[in-house]
């Protein structure tokens, strides 16, 4: 592990790297880090060093991004792609290092002030006003939505939850109506079903809002199970999904961000949500092709890559308890460092990232082998209840720092 974070460090610098983004930039090494550093007990000195990464690259994230804003480019609302990205986990970090509430509540206030940005835009279907203000993961309003999210399980009480219930709202009035009242959202005048431009991931930040806490109304939870009907409706003979609902023989893509893997987790957590026992079916179903396609060519992030398949095994992990998800995540997480599995992988643009490349590996190892597998979550999109007490797994609040 520690080899694989010294490769990082020397391939990237915060202070050069133009992409400031959690998905192939800077704020996604300090979300690493960061993570990696509540995983640690206090007492580590693991702890004081990832501190530090993750303080050099939010930063370095975060002058890029207000150099570019500067410049006149506009703002980008979504957590792993966006402004949110950057001023989140910075605020996590900040009370990490024991500074005061107002440096913590600056962070939180920056990430609360871009909600007018598309709150206030009325919807213009097929294609909206702003391309960056749909309603998918990666830059739309869900993906606001989980940084909200993301903030109330780490401040648990602190994101209104009237913000909570309009932002709700705003996707779900934005939705089309599907076949048997499914939603549907389009990106790019297109339904996609995967987690990173459709249906899955959206459904699966909602569901994330009422296990927070905030209950949703009936309506919206039956519409949400008829959507997931209509998507085990669609599943191939091969037991994958395909990328969108007109390409029923698009059987190409297993990974996070299309197919079977984005879809096993929003199964994972409509049964969370519902407790049908067919849901976690349809997870244990889809696991089963997650192995049996087997290991990316395209890397080892999160995306389209190895770790983000192997979090898929950890989902169904923490419901089933069954040791052969666990089994399989390790097997992914170690064959994504044997050499001749790396010499049939391709070489992702952005190899040290966390959501294309080594990073992801890393953030699944700290899952492995630093924390609890069960409390694991696939980072920056899923997030964690605070009803229960699991707001946080982290194993100390604060963390006194002193540096600036
Ligand atoms: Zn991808």
């Amino acid at each position: 592990m520690s080899h694989a974070w010294e490769q990082i460090l020397r391939q990237t610098d915060p202070q050069k790297e133009k992409d400031y983004t959690i998905y192939t930039g800077s704020a996604g090494i300090g979300y690493l880090a960061l993570h990696s550093a509540l995983l640690v007990e206090s007492a580590d000195p693991r702890r004081r060093h990832f501190v530090d990464i993750a303080r050099n690259y939010l930063r370095g994230a975060q002058a890029t991004l207000e150099g570019r804003l500067r410049q006149g480019r506009h703002e980008d609302i979504s957590f792993i792609l966006g402004t949110p990205g950057v001023y989140a986990p910075l605020a996590v970090l900040r009370r990490l290092q024991g500074k005061s509430n107002d440096a913590v509540e600056a962070c939180i206030q920056r990430v609360l002030d871009l909600a007018p940005l598309f709150l206030n835009q009325t919807h213009h279907h097929p294609r909206r006003q702003h391309p960056h203000y749909e309603f998918e993961i990666l830059y739309g309003e869900s993906g606001y939505l989980t940084s909200l999210l993301y903030l109330n399980s780490n401040f648990p009480g602190r994101i209104p939850d009237q913000l909570l219930s309009e932002v709700t709202d705003h996707i779900i009035s934005g939705a089309e109506e599907g076949p048997g009242g499914a939603l549907l959202w389009a990106w790019h005048g297109k339904e996609y079903l995967g987690a990173a431009h459709g249906v899955s991931g959206i459904l699966l930040a909602l569901l994330d809002v009422h296990l927070q806490g905030l209950r949703l109304p009936d309506v919206v939870l039956e519409r949400i199970q008829c959507t997931v009907n209509y998507l085990y409706s669609l599943r191939l003979p091969s037991g994958n999904y395909p990328t969108r609902p007109s390409k029923e023989c698009d059987d190409r893509l297993v990974q996070w961000c299309h197919g079977a893997p984005g879809i096993l987790l929003l199964f994972v957590k409509a049964y969370e949500v519902f407790g049908q026992p067919k849901y976690l079916a349809w997870a244990e179903l889809a696991a089963d092709v997650v192995w049996m396609r087997g290991l990316l060519r395209k890397g080892n992030g999160l995306c389209h890559g190895v770790a983000g398949n192997a979090y898929c095994f950890l989902a169904v992990f923490r419901c089933t308890d069954n040791d052969i998800y666990l089994h399989r995540a390790r097997v992914f997480a170690l064959a994504a460092q044997d050499d001749i599995v790396a010499a049939h992988q391709d070489t992702p643009d952005h190899s040290m990232s966390l959501f294309e490349g080594l990073g992801g590996l890393l953030a699944l190892y700290a899952d492995l082998l630093e924390g609890d597998p069960r409390q694991a979550r696939f980072p920056a999109f899923e997030t964690r209840g605070v009803r229960s007490g699991t707001g946080t797994s982290h194993k100390e609040e604060s963390y006194g720092d002193g540096k600036a």
